[in-house]
């Protein structure tokens, strides 16, 4: 049992990100309803920055 990183021992208690129905990424925060990925709930606009280019 010393798979993965020790800070990953709360993987699987709760899911706080769900699947994003903007971008399809599982990254779509429960509570906070926002997008991680694509900024879903903030913003209009797709999140973009340019440090992070779009694949
Ligand atoms: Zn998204």
């Amino acid at each position: 049992m010393t798979k993965g990183t020790a800070s990953l021992g709360k993987m699987g208690k709760r899911s706080v990100h769900i699947r994003c129905r903007r971008c399809g990424h599982h990254a779509y925060h429960k509570r906070r309803g926002v997008c991680a990925h694509c900024g879903f709930g903030r913003m209009k606009k797709l999140r973009a920055y340019r440090w992070a280019k779009r694949h």
